[in-house]
């Protein structure tokens, strides 16, 4: 038996010594077996509940402003400076105009910052399970992203229980995963359990990865995060009418560890909030003008959510990193194919 998952000791923050290496492990096969069936789960099961399954844009004028500190890709249009994506957030708005219910797994990439080549859980590229749904608040959202997660997690249980004997998994733990109902907390919460577990959370910003981190080590099961305050997400996340400076989304963050893998929200889509919002986060409005031209003239009311595939993977699969969970990681600041 071959074996590219690192040895005890070794450092899980660098890609495995060859590229050889790692294509040709047991332990990559079962992993990306794994990756499959997440993917064939969650494809039976939002087709099966209406869900229409849309191809992503990869490259556009504009891209989501939301991605913390990682910066974009520029690519030469014809002499327009266009983007690849970071995430599809404002297609997967805009494609409600054709159908009500949406999905696409989407490439992202992100040149996140070099200190997060240590975090186990960025990659450089990596891809979602983008899920929209026009009409939908919060609640349902987060139902339909439990439903998905719990899912995979079953299916990869029932399906392929000798991959996960072969990578030494917990299926303890993941069956708690797989039966769902995860518990859900604020904001306000999560940054007075992280003060009193010592961790300098700060009350009005994004939880950082240390902090969500000892969250999810004295957790469980998977919890929902509500609630983020204004500033620490894009533009696109709805503002509580009821609680200024308060936003309509969630985190999933999964226990054992492992963090977050989904951020999802209510969307903001009436023109004059929109151009507020993209004014407060000090952007120019007019380098959004085919999504403001669409807003003006009306976008639907939506809620959703985008899933990290390969950290999903790397949870149900049990991995030490994410880099684990793709056939060709690209980890920030390392050169490789
Ligand atoms: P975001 O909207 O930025 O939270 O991205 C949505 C989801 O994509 C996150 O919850 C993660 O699961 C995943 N994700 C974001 N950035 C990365 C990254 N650099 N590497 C791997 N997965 C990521
Ligand atoms: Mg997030």
């Amino acid at each position: 038996m071959t074996t590219a998952l690192t040895a005890p000791g070794q450092d899980v923050h660098q890609r495995p010594s060859s590229t050889r290496e790692h294509l040709t492990a047991d332990t990559t096969r079962a992993v990306l077996r794994i990756q499959q069936r997440i993917l064939a789960s969650t494809r039976e099961l939002l087709t099966g509940d209406g869900f229409d399954e849309l191809l992503p844009p990869v490259i556009g004028p504009v891209t989501d402003p939301g991605a913390r500190g990682a910066k974009q890709v520029d690519i030469d249009f014809y002499g327009h400076r266009w983007k690849l994506m970071t995430s599809g957030i404002l297609y997967k708005q805009a494609s409600l105009l054709t159908f009500d219910k949406i999905f696409n797994v989407a490439p992202n990439v992100r040149l996140e910052p070099l200190e997060t080549a240590t975090t186990h859980r960025h990659l450089v590229e990596f891809h979602q399970i983008d899920v929209e749904i026009a009409g939908a608040g919060r609640e349902e959202a987060m139902a339909v992203a439990e439903k998905v997660v719990s899912g995979a997690a079953a299916a990869v249980l029932e399906h392929l229980p000798a991959e996960l004997e072969l990578l030494g998994r917990d299926t303890d733990a993941l069956r708690r995963t797989a039966e769902g109902a995860f518990d859900r907390i604020g904001h306000d919460e999560a940054a007075t359990a992280l003060h009193r577990l010592g961790h300098p959370q700060d009350d009005h910003a994004e939880l950082d990865w240390v902090g969500e981190e000892l969250l999810s080590r004295h957790a469980d099961r998977g919890f929902f995060v509500l609630d983020y305050p204004k500033g620490s997400r894009g533009f696109y996340d709805r503002e509580d009418p009821e609680r200024p400076g308060v936003l309509r989304n969630f985190d999933l963050v999964l226990p054992e560890g492992f963090g977050e893998v989904i951020s999802g929200s209510e969307r903001e889509s009436d023109y004059v909030q929109l151009l507020t919002r993209i004014r407060e986060t000090g952007e120019n409005p007019a380098k959004y003008k085919w999504y403001l031209d669409l807003a003006r003239e009306g976008l639907p009311a939506s809620a959703g959510f985008g899933i990290g595939l390969e950290r999903l993977t790397r949870y149900i699969a049990g991995l030490d990193a994410v880099w684990q969970a793709t056939a060709f990681p690209k980890l920030p600041g390392v050169v490789s194919p």
